[in-house]
């Protein structure tokens, strides 16, 4: 009889890159009585619901065979047209031209790896950094480079000896209300990263899910518009945040030569991020006031964040640290020395409350100590009420 041969295995790269801890994490505190402070999504009672289904009612009624059909691979004209005027509103000059509609901002990271990176490039990122975002570089076979951060996130004098060194292709940040520390780079040291880019010969991703969400403070202007950056920025940008996730809506704005190859990988990848729900973002854009959504959503999340921070100093034990984010989901905060947040994930789960240690966030070597904290999906009362649990979960 003949013995079957092996299946092939499979590539190394898909055994290289992990599942992410996060996600595992969240799999875990799924139970309703759980009050979590682990994910990072938003609020699901904020949804516009009402302005949603009036769009892709719009949609149907008014151009089912267009909404139902293939379209281009750079996306719905009018979505790309708000979203320029919406960009160029914001500070930086943009054109239809140049943005290409992405299936949510994380496939903005997989087509940039696809047009940029050989196996073995160096890319450098935040430490710590979005974690997505390492597995997506992982699986092109970069060799992920830290580099230093402190309270105002990236360390741009670090980061001009590493990229002497390395000699990276790329550096990906998330410069405002960053994931997951929730800080901001101030405006300085961005032109420091532009400068840096324009001096070493690399690319900046610039992803920018979160920065509409600010409740204190100044609009800090992107790194792409700092001239040095501009034939060298990448933008990303998401809807997540401020309309729904599940719609998958994101954006990337590239220099032109970089932008045809990111729309031919993603022929390749997908064809074109879903037509209908390109066309009902466009309504919605046209006929519903998403800036105004979007001042409902800063408030509540405004107030979370206050709860948050008013309730950590008695939560977290004497000598703890954290920050004070100026907009976004995230708190960062530091255990006091010989705390390991990892460990105490599962005391923390027995008392009904939940976080993201900091740990799986660090390519260099990690904080133990330091964890996440989301303070977006839940009341403000449910957030003292957590944190009184936490409190517990430490003594
Ligand atoms: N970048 C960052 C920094 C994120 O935190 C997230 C989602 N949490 C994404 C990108 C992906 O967002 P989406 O694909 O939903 O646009």
């Amino acid at each position: 009889m003949l013995l079957p041969a092996p299946v092939p295995a499979v590539a190394r790269r898909a055994v290289a890159v992990e599942s992410s801890p996060v996600r595992e994490i969240l799999a875990l505190t799924a139970r309703p009585e759980v009050i979590t402070f682990a994910g990072g999504l938003p609020a699901p009672e904020l949804f516009d619901v009402e302005g949603i289904r009036s769009a892709y009612d719009r949609v149907l009624a008014e151009s089912p065979w267009r909404a139902l059909q293939y379209s281009t691979t750079e996306g719905d004209e009018g979505l790309r047209s708000a979203i320029a005027d919406r960009t160029t509103a914001r500070g930086l000059p943009t054109g239809a031209g140049d943005l290409l509609i992405t299936t949510g901002s994380q496939q903005a990271l997989t087509l940039l790896t696809t047009a940029l990176l050989e196996p073995g490039d160096v890319v450098l990122v935040e430490d710590p950094c979005y974690l997505a975002a390492l597995q997506c570089f992982g699986f092109a076979g970069a060799r992920l480079v830290p580099v230093p951060t402190d309270d105002e996130g990236l360390d741009p004098v670090a980061l001009e000896e590493i990229a002497a060194r390395e000699r990276p292709k790329l550096l990906y940040l998330v410069p405002t209300f960053q994931n997951p520390t929730g800080r901001t780079l101030p405006e300085a040291r961005r032109v420091a990263v532009a400068e840096a880019a324009a001096r070493h010969g690399f690319w900046i991703v610039e992803d920018d899910p979160y920065g509409e969400l600010r409740y204190d403070g100044e609009h800090v202007p992107w790194i792409a518009s700092v001239p040095a950056a501009a034939d060298r920025a990448v933008l990303l940008g998401s809807f997540s945040k401020i309309m729904a996730p599940g719609m998958r809506l994101g954006f990337l704005r590239a220099p032109e030569a970089l932008l045809r190859s990111c729309v031919i990988a993603k022929q390749a990848a997908d064809l074109h991020t879903s037509t209908i729900d390109q066309a009902a973002a466009a309504y919605y854009l046209r006929d519903s006031d998403l800036d105004a959504h979007v001042r409902v959503i800063r408030a509540a999340y405004r107030e979370r964040r206050d709860a948050m921070l008013q309730g950590l100093p008695e939560a977290l034990p004497p000598g703890s640290r954290w920050n004070r984010p100026e907009g976004g989901m995230f708190v960062w905060a530091a255990l006091p020395e010989g705390y390991d947040a990892s460990e105490l994930l599962r005391v923390a789960v027995e008392h009904e409350v939940a976080y993201v240690p900091g740990a799986p966030f660090f390519v260099g070597a990690p904080d133990p100590s330091a964890m996440r904290l989301s303070f977006t999906t839940h009341s403000p009362e449910e957030i003292a009420e957590g944190l009184r649990r936490l409190a517990k979960a430490f003594e």
